[in-house]
């Protein structure tokens, strides 16, 4: 076995999920990737591509084992290799670009990311270095003539205008000293990973994760701990920033960690406290005159509203930067009165132009000058709206207004006025929905929202035939008809409820 740059990465956040990927790789795979993991994959190549840019006319070794050509561009002083690839006797590693640097006589190197340096940056610039550093070692193993390592990302300040502009989009970050700081340490861990991860036997012992929250778990946590329970401790809300509460819980061994299984006297917050409640009681706990008072602010006619969009690393549009979303799509459920049936309109544009002022324009017809706007999660789409009137100043008042009229229906499910079960802690449309009424996402060919991104960007890039296009868009038009359908009918349930 050679260990690999990913599979070493893999090992320093957990050397039992590294140890399952490469010795039991149907246990790893045994979830496929989400649609938004692949959807990761595919930006990250789009913008290492996209990166080859700012070092044009290179040579590209294209069989990701093909060492024997990279030792001779190596050995040719080529100017400019992507993706060049090395091997020791324990490792094995692709880099993204080589730039030959005449003036000393060795390479730069080019580490490109596609991720910006906003959220997370010291977290982030740790495994960039252990990454850079990894590649560093195999290099000086092979002796290579290492000059800086460099660190290529998106720059979250840039803005397009016209066309890209490569020098603003992506920044390069000199990570040589970072590099030079750990470089004795990885080199070891690499030593250490290796002889962990080149053994036949399964690692023993507890898994790490049984102290962290469900959302810290692997894929492989269930084949780990075939003992926990579905809906267990880890699921309470926020209980994995609780280290502290979780380590206690553990040490209680309840049965099957089950929530049901948590002591009446165990110190949660009150909203940790009621979930457990109403989990073992099998009771939903309603606050009637909180969502009274809630759903007396609300004013017909109701306009249930619902966006979908796709956050593009590479901003495709002048007026976009890394990751803006472009919104694409919307419905709109109108309640004119509590007795009859919405009337449905919508809006989906599927062009690969920019979508801004047609998206603008068809809220602008169909939503009622007056009245409440309910939605789910109102950050996102205001935070949408917000952009838009950035990028669009002309419809600054119409957007503004729009967003002085939303009203959160998650709220309701948020501030605990109504607590049941079903939701597991979540408040998340998906699971509160089913829940609450006999509609449920199954049934439809798109169910979730990074679904609906990577269809819509499918259809905009031709990436389906023209048959397989219109039935993605009205897969398309029915989930988003879905999701302001289950706002008005979570509406009506509370209603019904008071
Ligand atoms: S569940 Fe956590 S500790 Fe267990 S293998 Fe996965 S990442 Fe590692």
């Amino acid at each position: 076995m050679k260990l690999s740059k990913t599979n070493y990465l893999i090992y320093q956040d957990c050397g039992k999920n590294a140890w399952l990927k490469i010795h039991k790789p149907e246990v790893y795979k045994s979830q496929p990737l989400s649609e938004f993991e692949m959807m990761i994959i595919e930006t990250g190549n789009d913008v290492d591509t996209l990166a080859r840019g700012l070092f044009p006319n290179g040579v590209l070794v294209e069989d990701r084992d093909d060492t024997e050509l990279t030792k001779s561009l190596i050995e040719k002083k080529t100017p400019v290799i992507y993706q060049p690839v090395f091997e020791t006797e324990k490792f094995k590693m692709i880099s993204d670009i080589f730039v030959w640097n005449s003036e000393v006589g060795a390479y730069d190197v080019y580490e490109v990311k596609a991720s910006n340096s906003g959220e997370n940056k010291k977290a982030k610039d740790e495994i960039y270095s252990n990454d850079l550093a990894f590649q560093y070692v195999v290099l000086k193993e092979n002796n290579i003539p290492i000059n800086k390592l460099y660190l290529v990302r998106l720059n979250k300040e840039y803005i397009r205008a016209g066309d890209i502009d490569l020098n603003g989009l992506l920044t390069k970050e000199d990570f040589t000293d970072k590099v030079n700081g750990i470089i004795d340490a990885v080199s070891s861990d690499m030593d250490s990973a290796f002889g962990v991860l080149s053994q036949t036997e399964e690692p023993h012992g507890e898994c790490k994760c049984i102290t962290r929250g469900r959302s810290s778990h692997c894929t492989t946590f269930k084949y780990s701990n075939p003992d926990v329970s579905d809906y267990s401790i880890h699921d309470i809300a926020r209980i994995g920033l609780s280290k502290k509460k979780l380590e206690d819980l553990v040490d209680m061994n309840l049965e099957k960690f089950s929530i049901l299984e948590v002591p009446e006297d165990f110190e949660l917050s009150d909203i940790q406290k009621n979930q457990v409640q109403v989990a073992q009681i099998d009771k939903k706990l309603i606050d009637k005159n909180a969502i009274s008072e809630f759903l007396e602010t609300i004013k017909y006619p109701i306009s249930f509203l619902d966006y979908e969009t796709f956050p593009s690393a590479i901003p495709r549009f002048s007026g976009y930067g890394p990751f803006n979303q472009i919104p694409f799509q919307f419905s709109l459920h109108i309640a004119s009165e509590e007795s009859i049936e919405p009337a449905h309109s919508e809006f989906i544009f599927s062009e690969s132009t920019k979508p801004d002022i047609e998206f603008i324009e068809a809220l602008q017809k169909q939503l009622p000058k007056t009245g409440s706007i309910i939605v789910w999660n109102k950050s996102f789409e205001m935070g949408i709206n917000n952009k838009l009137v950035e990028r669009n100043p002309e419809y600054k008042d119409f957007l503004e207004n729009l967003n002085s009229k939303v009203v959160d229906l998650e709220d309701v499910f948020k501030k605990q006025m109504y607590v049941h079960k079903g939701f597991k802690g979540k408040t998340s449309i998906k699971f509160v929905l089913p829940t609450l009424s006999d509609l449920s996402y199954k049934e439809l060919g798109i169910q979730n929202g990074a679904v609906a991104s990577d269809t819509w960007n499918k259809i905009v890039t031709d990436q389906y035939s023209e048959t397989d296009k219109q039935t993605q868009i009205q897969d398309l038009l029915k989930y988003c008809k879905l999701d302001t359908y289950a706002m008005y009918a979570i509406w009506k349930h509370l209603l019904s409820v008071i």
